[in-house]
Order: C-alpha cells, then sequence, then structure tokens
C-alpha cells in the first residue's frame, strides 16, 4: 500500500468558461433541479453549461434520489439497501424545470435502484417523454443502470423519444469485480447496450471508461474492440480521481498524450465520436460532440 500519487500538472489547470455559464447559473436556483455538475463540484461546469463554440450548453441531472442501492468501490454517491420510495412527480417536474432552463443537451442519469421492481425504467421513460413533448428540439441523453441485465427495462428508456443511450462499462473486463459493485459485470453492461441498439437502431450508444486504475494498454485496446463489436457509436474516456481516502487508490496518472493516443485509437476502430483526456466525464460537452459530429 504505498504512498498516494502525487497530483500532475495537467490536471491542475484553469478551465475556461463559457458565455452562458452565468446565464444558467442564476436561472437553476427556482427550479429545484438537481444537477451533478454542481453536486460533484465537476470542474467542467464552465465549459458545459458555458456551451462552446456550437452555444451548446450540456448539463447533468440525477433523477431518483441521491442513494444507491450498490456500493461501487470508485464512486462517493451514499448507499442504503431501501432508499427512500420515488417521487411520482418527479418525471413531470423535472421535465417542466428542464424544458424552462434554457438548455441544448440534457444528460438524465440516476443511482441504482434493485430494490424497484423495474429499476426505475418506467421513471426515466417517463422523464424524457413529458421533457421531449414540452421541448421537443432539446437532445436527451439517458445515463442509465444494467437494470441487472432487464432487457425489457432498456427497451422501455430506448423507446421514449431519447437521442442517445448510454451506460458505462467504467473500466476494462479484467478489472471489473475491482472497480464495480458485484452485482455489474461487463457482459451485462455489454448487453444494455447492444439491446438499446437493437431495438432502436436510430439512437447514438455511448460508453465511458475510466483510466488509472491499474488496467494495461492491451486491456483497455481489447475492451474498447468489445465495445465496437456491441455497436456502441461513442465513447469518453478520462482520469479516475480518488473521491475519498476509502475508495480505490489512483494507480496512475495517464498522460495528456497518451488520452490523446487512445482518442486516435476510438476514430480508428469506428467510433461516431471518442473524447479522451484527463478530465474528460462521461457527460463532458456532450451536445457539442453531438451536433458537431452529426452536423460533419
Ligand atoms: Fe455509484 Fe452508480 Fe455504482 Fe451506484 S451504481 S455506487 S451511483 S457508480
Ligand atoms: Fe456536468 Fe457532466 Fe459537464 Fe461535468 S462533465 S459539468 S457533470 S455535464
Amino acid at each position: 500500500k504505498g504512498e498516494r500519487l502525487r497530483l500532475p500538472p495537467w490536471l491542475k489547470t484553469e478551465i475556461p468558461i463559457g458565455k452562458n455559464y452565468n446565464k444558467l447559473k442564476n436561472t437553476l436556483r427556482d427550479l429545484n433541479l438537481h444537477t451533478v455538475c454542481e453536486e460533484a463540484r465537476c470542474p467542467n461546469i464552465g465549459e458545459c453549461w458555458g456551451g462552446g463554440e456550437h452555444g451548446t450548453a450540456t448539463a447533468t441531472i440525477m433523477l431518483m434520489g441521491d442513494t444507491c442501492t450498490r456500493g461501487c468501490r470508485f464512486c462517493s454517491v451514499k448507499t442504503a439497501r431501501q432508499p427512500s420510495p420515488l417521487d411520482p412527480d418527479e418525471p413531470y417536474n423535472t421535465a417542466k424545470a428542464i424544458a424552462a432552463w434554457g438548455l441544448d443537451y440534457v444528460v438524465l442519469t440516476s443511482v441504482d435502484r434493485d430494490d424497484i421492481a423495474d429499476g426505475g425504467a418506467e421513471h426515466f421513460a417517463k422523464t424524457v417523454s413529458n421533457l421531449k413533448e414540452r421541448k421537443s428540439q432539446i437532445m436527451v441523453e439517458c445515463l442509465t443502470p444494467d437494470f441487472r441485465g432487464d432487457l425489457a427495462a432498456v427497451e422501455k428508456i430506448a423507446q421514449s423519444g431519447l437521442d442517445v443511450y448510454a451506460h458505462n462499462v467504467e473500466t476494462v473486463r479484467e478489472l471489473q469485480r475491482h472497480v464495480r459493485d458485484p452485482r455489474a459485470n461487463i457482459d451485462q453492461s455489454l448487453n444494455v447496450l447492444r439491446h438499446a441498439k437493437a431495438v432502436k437502431p436510430d439512437i447514438l450508444t455511448k460508453t465511458s471508461i475510466m483510466l488509472g486504475l491499474g488496467e494495461t494498454d492491451q486491456q483497455i485496446y481489447n475492451t474498447l474492440t468489445e465495445l465496437r463489436e456491441a455497436g456502441v457509436d461513442c465513447l469518453t474516456l478520462g482520469q479516475y480521481m480518488q473521491p475519498t481516502k476509502r475508495h480505490l487508490k489512483v494507480e496512475e496518472y495517464v498522460t495528456p498524450e497518451r488520452f490523446v493516443h487512445w482518442e486516435e485509437v476510438g476514430k480508428e476502430m469506428g467510433f461516431v465520436y471518442t473524447a479522451s483526456g484527463p478530465l474528460v466525464r462521461s457527460s463532458y460537452k456532450a451536445g457539442e460532440f453531438f451536433l458537431k459530429n452529426l452536423l460533419e
């Protein structure tokens, strides 16, 4: 159990703030939305909310409460066997608030709710359909749990009217047991992604991998190959950061050059887009990437 690694200089740099940032920040207060961007103190908030060159403001909203039924070793979300019941008005109220907020691209995500029969799939799907009814031009990505492999749950969300179906495999095949809750595994996750695409071929599927957990280059390469074989369209790669002392240690700070390398590998493999960098998170400037790649 060696020393903690020192933070390298590329993780200490200031991140630019785009022009819409203050507008979104000021109008958020009365809407009662829980953004992951603020609650996780995400360093990309200035860029995501600011919108970048296409002016595509992106934010991530958390559904179904703040308490998860699982306990992954990289994640600092609270855990309980029986979190509070779902708020039946949430799909309606959240959709209404998001529609009023002025976003161009929204990521809806949630904790895992293994205590609920369908894992909350219906709740997710209702939020999307309510939102699209109010504001059809908003682009919606759902970043979902694995629903313990319940493909009917996946289908319900894939058919809800969303644009992007995201589910994170989190790490390479070899480190799944070490990093994720034992109820998760890569084959189950690949099935989720494969099924979303199969039932709705015109949506994009997307996944995310953290680097710096001790994976080898060959393991990364093999996992990317498996993702492409499962028809996954979009890929993000970012540095794992240890949220508290009780969580997995960072084994390596991967250099920006290596992240560029993986971005090139992703492109060569045929992903529609690959976002790769030390601070890239699953939803990092998702709207920007979406537009840029679809317009090209
Ligand atoms: Fe965190 Fe998701 Fe794992 Fe729950 S399932 S502990 S929210 S990463
Ligand atoms: Fe929010 Fe995700 Fe962007 Fe971070 S990367 S600011 S969580 S949308």
